[in-house]
């Protein structure tokens, strides 16, 4: 095989791209990888996942200094940040991860295509003016967030996720135009250091689609943060001053209401990239902006696939990585297959929010006979040594074989403690298998075994 013809050209760099190219790698084919960022990792590495949570921490331990040492005896008197310092922790965090996937490309013999790729005909893909032969295409260009019309970003005042991660001051008042997942993590670190924020939600609830309970749950907690909120409230315009933003908005009622803020996130959404692709070349299908797969991951022209923020399903890290090791395999001739059921969904705020499998409302809606079990972190040991009280674990089962559909946890670590629940969700356990379980103690994860205990009425510790 020359120099530019490989079995699998792979299309972006992110958590699907990188990941499929190795995992193809390691089953023998010869890969290449195009980014056109200098640097590896996609959205997710340089301007999503990781510098979101670096910066969720800093603020996260400067909260925790100013607010809650105190009640375990500890002064912390003269207590200051450095916005610079935060952000170059992030940046430094970012860089090393960064570099961490070109080790791990040269490690797995992955060729890496520096620059923006144009597949110009079935099988060849151009990258600065030279042709690239490839068996198997796999597109993983990923998403960016959707603009509002009347709110172009300039990225310093008008931002999207990306400038709201390298701001260089912190904001007097932020608004936050969707309360979605990212618009909550990044509300809360300017919140943490000392901003007003507003968010703005077209929807009657926070964190749309995700358990009502939960919405509601996170947003009592989040406004005793002081946090402020504009639900049910769609925003229909705004004034661009020389110091300020003025954002208009009108909610259910028909109320005109007018906030002014020196920086406005909007974070209505992501949408899939796959601008300059090429895509209408070679016939490749899209519905509702999404590139359309079967369940092999090919697209309707054979040899090509996607995975992904650029294909149907939720948009995150893990989705991605899963589709790449899947659509890898397939690729090279094996089996592959992602169990979209059981694909956690996490928001990084404190306290934290996971969830895994079916909402209530979604079992409602379909008619599946359910049984609950909730328990709260207030009764859980661990959790009230560590000074947390808010929040939850629930437990949905089905009423006649009590499988687990669902978990739901609001509370401290909740990202980590879903972990439990997707494995037991993965071998189709029952809410007694999980409550049968011996959990330590005292741990955090006797609120999940309480939870499920409570599925059939016999929680021990409420
Ligand atoms: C602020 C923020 C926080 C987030 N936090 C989380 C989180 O905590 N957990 C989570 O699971 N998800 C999170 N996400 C979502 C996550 O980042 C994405 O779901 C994930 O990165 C999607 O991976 P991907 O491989 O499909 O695409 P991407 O990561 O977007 O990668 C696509 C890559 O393709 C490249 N590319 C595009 N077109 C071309 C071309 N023509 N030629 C060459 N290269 C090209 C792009 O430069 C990019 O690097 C977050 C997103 C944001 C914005």
């Amino acid at each position: 095989m020359s120099e530019t013809s490989f079995d699998l050209i792979v299309i972006g760099a992110g958590p699907g791209g990188y990941v499929a190219s190795i995992r193809a790698a390691q089953l023998g084919l010869k890969v290449a990888c195009v980014e056109k960022r200098k640097t590896l990792g996609g959205t997710c590495l340089n301007v999503g996942c990781i510098p979101s949570k670096a910066l969720l921490q800093s603020s996260e331990n400067f909260a925790n200094a100013r607010d809650h040492f105190s009640d375990h005896g500890i002064e912390a008197k003269g207590l200051k940040f450095d916005l610079t310092k935060m952000m170059s922790r992030k940046s430094d965090i970012v860089d090393n991860l960064t570099k961490g996937i070109d080790g791990l490309f040269k490690k797995n013999k992955v060729t890496r295509i520096d620059g923006e790729a144009k597949i110009v005909a079935t099988g060849k893909v151009e990258v600065a003016g030279k042709v690239y032969e490839a068996k198997n295409i796999l597109l993983a260009t990923g998403s960016e967030s959707t603009p509002l019309p009347f709110l172009p970003y300039d990225e310093k005042r008008i931002v999207s996720s990306t400038g709201a991660l390298a701001l260089e001051k912190v904001p007097k008042h932020l608004i936050v135009v969707g309360g979605g997942v990212i618009g909550l993590e990044l509300g809360s670190v300017y919140l943490r250091l000392g901003s007003k924020v507003s968010v703005v939600e077209f929807q009657d609830v926070i964190l749309p689609g995700m358990e009502i309970e939960v919405s509601k749950t996170m947003q009592k907690v989040l406004k005793k943060q002081g946090m402020e909120f504009y639900l049910g409230t769609g925003v229909t315009g705004a004034k661009v001053l020389s110091k300020t933003i003025k954002v208009q908005a009108k909610n259910k009622k028909d109320e005109e209401i007018e906030l002014e803020g020196d920086i406005v996130l909007v974070s209505i959404g992501r949408r899939a990239y796959t601008e300059e692709l090429g895509l209408d070349a070679v016939g490749v299908i899209s519905e509702r902006g999404r590139i359309v797969i079967n369940d092999n991951f090919e697209t309707n022209i054979p040899g090509i696939y996607a995975i992904g923020d650029i294909v149907d399903g939720p948009m995150l890290a893990h989705k991605a990585e899963e589709e790449g090791v899947a659509a890898a395999e397939i690729i090279a001739g094996g089996h592959g297959h992602v169990n979209y059921l059981e694909i956690p969904g996490i928001v990084y705020t404190w306290p934290e929010v996971a969830s895994v499998g079916l909402t209530t409302e979604e079992c409602k809606e379909a008619g599946l006979p359910i049984e609950t079990g909730k328990y709260p972190f207030m009764a859980n040991p661990r959790a009230r040594c560590m000074g947390e009280k808010d929040g939850f674990v629930k437990v949905i089962a089905h009423k006649e074989t009590d499988r687990v559909l669902g978990v739901h946890i609001v509370g401290p670590s909740a990202s980590e403690l879903i972990a439990e629940a997707v494995t037991a969700m993965a071998y189709e356990a029952s809410a007694e298998d999980i409550a049968r379980i011996c959990h330590g103690h005292p741990t955090l994860a006797e609120a999940l075994k309480e939870a499920a205990l409570g599925v059939d009425g016999r929680a021990i510790h409420v």
